[in-house]
């Protein structure tokens, strides 16, 4: 597992904006039926990640326009609450990512939420550059932390160890403390 420094490592010297998988309309990835984009690349090199494949920048398929329009119409359903960005490492692909939330909030406000996983924690993106900041504060919910073996637990919500945590993001930002998301339930 690698701790980068502050600001060490950035989207725009790794994103090559490239998708490792899309899921519509899934029960798993946070509350709700939700879509999921897996962003391709992360640097963190987890032993025992959940998804080693979309490591590599490289990975799966472009995003595309077309692919952003069929986010936007496949959230359009009401029945579906929200979009999640995992990966890989979405505050490493923030050159998708930042435009995308920014349109969903632009198409639909608040009335659908977005929730991403990461592998920095929150102590960590407080010292991350604006880029990883301005995705920050378009987010509802972040799980934070990186995947430890040694406190991997399958009972967990929405988390595979112990260290994650899963955070109300407006809330954390306003009181400037780690806020966890109310609907946890362990
Ligand atoms: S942060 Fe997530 S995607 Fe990245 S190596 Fe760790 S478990 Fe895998």
């Amino acid at each position: 597992m690698r701790n980068p420094k502050p600001k060490e490592w950035l989207a725009k010297d790794y994103s090559q904006s490239r998708i490792a998988d899309y899921k519509p309309f899934n029960f798993v990835d946070g509350e709700g039926v939700r879509c999921s984009l897996y962003m391709s690349g992360c640097l963190f090199a987890c032993k025992g990640c959940y998804n080693k494949i979309a490591q590599n920048f490289a990975y799966g398929f472009e995003y595309t326009t077309k692919l952003e329009d069929s986010i936007i119409e496949d959230l359009r359903h009401p029945y579906v609450q929200g979009l999640t960005l995992l990966g890989g490492e979405p505050f490493l692909n923030t050159q998708v990512a930042i435009p995308l939330a920014k349109r969903i909030r632009s198409e639909y406000g608040y009335t659908k939420d977005i929730w991403s996983w990461t592998g920095y924690t929150w102590q960590e993106l407080m010292q991350e550059s604006e880029d990883k900041l301005e995705l920050l504060s378009l987010l509802d919910v972040v799980v934070d932390g990186r995947f430890e073996l040694a406190k991997k637990d399958l009972t967990l919500q929405f988390r595979g160890s112990s260290n994650q945590r899963i955070i109300d993001v407006q809330a954390s930002l306003k009181q400037k403390e780690v806020i966890l998301w109310e609907n946890q339930f362990s």
